[in-house]
């Protein structure tokens, strides 16, 4: 764990490293906090949550570490991510999952008038997640949804541009974003700077948890670290390998974190905020 304090606004959270990836312990913060400092933010401010996968992959792909390493804040997502900050020595209250966010937002939408964009998922999903909101949160602005065409990153030329006049024709102040882990979080790091919402936030499957296309875990199974069991038995196919490859990169995550916090690194830095 190490103290990073180089940020330009100043706020609470303290600073973790995890398999090289700088992370926000969020310790006492909730997800409100986390994000009002940003609405205020005048540039687009690039929020990610970093599961297990998301270590993982950055481990691998120096591309995506630099992603983490630009966004303005980065959540620990999951049980496994909050254990192995634990085991580093840092004081870590809780995990802040993409859903947590939009939870947030929409309250603070039905309350306060901020407008969201719902970007992704396949067609009609971020349609009914937007219809599922408006149901849930009486009240809440939704600025416009978008599902853009389904093909690997990047985008087909003009579909980019596309993407971003719709968003910013909108005049949405927060973008959530649900292209899947790492391209949602690579498009937001090539586009924030055209963005002009506030906030931008890879959400994962959020839309189709609000929709209905997809079935969360009980929270139980969720704060027992057990989210992914409930997720593979609904796409075990697709997720298998993905969670052999996530459990296999856990040991070495608790033990890389044990060993930073054996060797001296076990103070979390505190101050900054936004990057
Ligand atoms: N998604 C998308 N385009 C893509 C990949 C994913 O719109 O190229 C959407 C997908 O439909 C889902 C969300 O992104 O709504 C999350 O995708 P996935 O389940 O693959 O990500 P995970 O949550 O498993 O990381």
């Amino acid at each position: 764990v190490t103290g990073i304090a180089d940020r330009p606004f100043a706020t609470a959270t303290a600073r973790l490293s995890l398999a090289g990836v700088r992370m926000d312990a969020v310790n006492g913060l909730g997800p409100k906090d986390l994000l009002r400092p940003l609405l205020a933010s005048a540039r687009c401010q690039h929020v990610i949550t970093a599961n297990v996968e998301y270590l993982r992959r950055a481990a691998g792909d120096e591309r995506l570490r630099e992603v983490l390493a630009g966004a303005a804040l980065v959540v620990p997502d999951g049980m496994h991510v909050v254990w192995a900050a634990k085991i580093a020595g840092a004081e870590v209250s809780r995990r802040v999952t993409g859903h947590d966010l939009t939870q947030a937002l929409a309250e603070m939408s039905a309350s306060e008038g901020v407008s969201l964009f719902l970007l992704g998922a396949a067609p009609g999903v971020a349609d009914r997640a937007a219809a599922a909101l408006r149901d849930r949160y009486p009240g809440v602005r939704i600025a416009g949804t978008y599902s853009p065409p389904d093909c690997p990153y990047p985008f087909p030329e003009g579909e980019d541009r596309r993407i971003v006049e719709a968003v910013n024709a909108s005049g949405a102040r927060a973008l959530l974003v649900a292209l899947g882990c790492p391209k949602q979080d690579l498009w937001l790091a090539a586009h924030g700077n055209d963005l002009k919402a506030s906030v931008a936030i890879g959400v994962g499957g959020v839309f189709d948890v609000l929709a209905g296309t997809r079935r969360r875990a009980p929270g139980w199974a969720q704060t027992a670290g057990l989210e992914w069991v409930y997720r593979m038995m609904q796409e075990p196919r697709r997720l298998l390998p993905r969670y052999v490859k996530d459990a296999l990169f856990v040991s070495k995550l608790f033990v890389g974190a044990a060993a930073s916090r054996f060797s001296g690194g076990g103070e979390a830095g505190r101050g900054g905020g936004p990057r």
